[in-house]
């Protein structure tokens, strides 16, 4: 699902150097990984690069299929709506309503209004914000600002989900929530990259983990 082989990467406005070196990495469909290592050591870029938010310096860089290095804007643009991001600080549109953030995804792929609708509705309901969906973001708690950047990178069922610290706001019972919804994600087939530094939860939920150190891979297993 994707697949990096002797990446890069350096930030145009880099001081000390690239935020990604050489890292070679493969995961397969409907497969579930921690992304760990100490703040700054690559987390967020890489997760960048496979987001499409970043193109990587040098190597090669494989998302759902498709090699990404060269790729025209049109087939970056198409495969973006086939990835979900929960950002670490939301990303969340401050003067539309909690539904009309969640809707995006699906008003990209042009789905009739009606289905909008019960898709937003019940996926509120299960991140238990029912009663929030026309509220607007500044309203909101962080961990309810949190779960509804999470409600909007699933609610399309996208095929690769990756999530910046999705927990760092959410507390022991709703970070549990999360877990089980991305397992279930993942056995109906979506490929899952979780950053993390909440030892606990990965304690609690082991898995194969995709471990940086200053930009270079330690550790892939
Ligand atoms: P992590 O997510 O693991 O904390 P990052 O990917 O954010 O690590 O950062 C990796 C490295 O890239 C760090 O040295 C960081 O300072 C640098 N970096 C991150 N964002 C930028 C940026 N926008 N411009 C320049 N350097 C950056
Ligand atoms: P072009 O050369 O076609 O104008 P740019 O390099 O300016 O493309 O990129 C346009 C936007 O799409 C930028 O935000 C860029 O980061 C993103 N982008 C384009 N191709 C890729 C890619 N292969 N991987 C990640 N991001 C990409």
């Amino acid at each position: 699902m994707f697949r990096l082989q002797d990446v890069s990467y350096l930030y145009p406005s880099a001081q000390k150097g690239a935020a990604l070196n050489h890292v070679s990495v493969a995961v397969s469909q409907g497969e579930f990984r921690w992304l760990l290592g100490p703040s700054g050591a690559g987390k967020s870029s890489l997760l960048r690069l496979l987001a499409l938010d970043a193109r990587a310096s040098s190597g090669m860089v494989e998302v759902l299929g498709v090699p990404v290095m060269q790729a025209r804007r049109g087939v970056i643009a198409r495969l973006r709506q086939r990835i979900g991001v929960v950002y670490q600080d939301f990303r969340l549109l401050d003067d539309l309503s909690v539904f009309d953030n969640v809707a995006l995804p699906l008003r990209l792929q042009l789905r009739p209004e009606s289905e909008i609708r019960h898709e937003v509705n019940a996926i509120m309901k299960w991140v238990g914000l029912g009663s929030r969906i026309d509220a607007l973001p500044p309203q909101l708690s962080g961990g309810e600002q949190q779960r509804v950047a999470i409600a909007r990178a699933v609610i399309h069922r996208p095929a690769l989900l990756l999530a910046d610290e999705p927990t760092n706001a959410l507390d022991d019972r709703q970070a549990t929530r999360l877990m089980t919804m991305f397992h279930r994600l993942a056995e109906l087939g979506t490929t899952i990259v979780v950053a993390t530094h909440n030892d606990a939860l990965v304690r609690k939920y082991p898995a194969h983990a995709i471990e940086l150190m200053q930009g270079y891979l330690v550790q892939e297993g």
